[in-house]
């Protein structure tokens, strides 16, 4: 039998912790401390102070239905008459079920990027969650596979999930484009401009009480401004007048700038606990 090596089994500890700080951050961390996090959306130098305190305190009674909801929920409609492909979106709204929808997004070129040769990256997950989860757009590891977030962004998210007791099974995942974009660039305005009519026919579909759109993008598109992440994470915000949106950060920043686990676990925490007050199922 082999020698226990205490250096190795230290140095494998150590590489563990590390494994799952990255993973977690300040998840399992309960600070009691008000301590200010600052908060940068990665290419905005907009510097929000948060105070995590303030935020559950505020986001328990916040359901903001700004007033540009109805404006931007008439342009997201007028996206299906203005565009000039006004069959397709005819064909879209003829879509009843997600195997109808999904057939459609296969035979349209209007979802695809410029990169070719890439995959459907539909959606996966439960048809008839309460809570569909919107990221931007699908990386390598999604194209090759044809499934959202089941890269490194994916095990986090898989993570998050987990510390609220959500499984992946429970809820619906999409993203704002259903095709990769060379380069893993942000999804342009007129790829999510083309895709999103698809994806608010995929959302009608499953008819989710609650979403949560994860990153900039994804709020920005789904909410229809161009504010900071920081300004819309937190709270509550009205989408299309029936869905209840929360947004927060995207995973793939969180591996990046892990400051910003903290506001996002707070972010989840109050998705959870609204999702058990208006009775979302499993
Ligand atoms: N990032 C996203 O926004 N979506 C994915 O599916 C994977 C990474």
């Amino acid at each position: 039998m082999s020698k226990l090596d205490p250096e190795k089994l230290i140095a494998d500890i150590i590489r563990f912790i590390e494994t799952e700080r990255e993973l977690y951050g300040d998840f399992a961390i309960q600070r009691s401390t008000k301590t200010e996090i600052s908060e940068q959306d990665s290419d905005q130098n907009s510097d929000q102070s948060v105070k995590p305190d303030a935020v559950e305190e505020s986001s328990d009674h916040t359901y903001q239905s700004s007033n540009s909801t109805g404006d931007a929920i008439d342009k997201q409609e007028a996206l299906f008459d203005e565009n000039p492909n006004r069959e397709i979106h005819q064909k879209i709204k003829e879509c009843n079920t997600l195997d109808e929808l999904e057939q459609l997004c296969r035979r349209a070129d209007v979802l695809k990027t410029d990169l070719e040769g890439t995959n459907l990256v539909f959606g996966v997950g439960n048809s008839n969650a309460d809570l569909v989860l919107i990221g931007e757009a699908p990386g390598a590891d999604e194209d090759k596979q044809g499934e959202p977030f089941v890269g490194a962004a994916g095990q986090l998210l898989n993570k998050i999930l987990e510390a609220v007791n959500f499984s992946r099974d429970d809820v619906y995942i999409a993203n704002i484009l259903k095709h990769r974009p060379p380069d893993n660039r942000n999804p342009n305005p007129e790829e999510r401009k083309q895709s999103l009519p698809f994806l608010l026919r995929q959302i009608d579909i499953i008819k989710p009480k609650l979403i949560l759109s994860l990153g900039k993008v994804s709020a920005q598109t789904l909410l229809d401004n161009d504010k900071t992440l920081g300004s819309m994470r937190g709270k509550f915000h009205s989408f299309r007048g029936e869905y209840q949106l929360m947004a927060t950060y995207h995973p793939a920043a969180l591996l990046r700038h892990a400051k910003w686990k903290r506001s996002t676990w707070e972010d989840v925490k109050l998705l959870r606990k609204r999702y058990d007050e208006i009775g979302c199922k499993p």
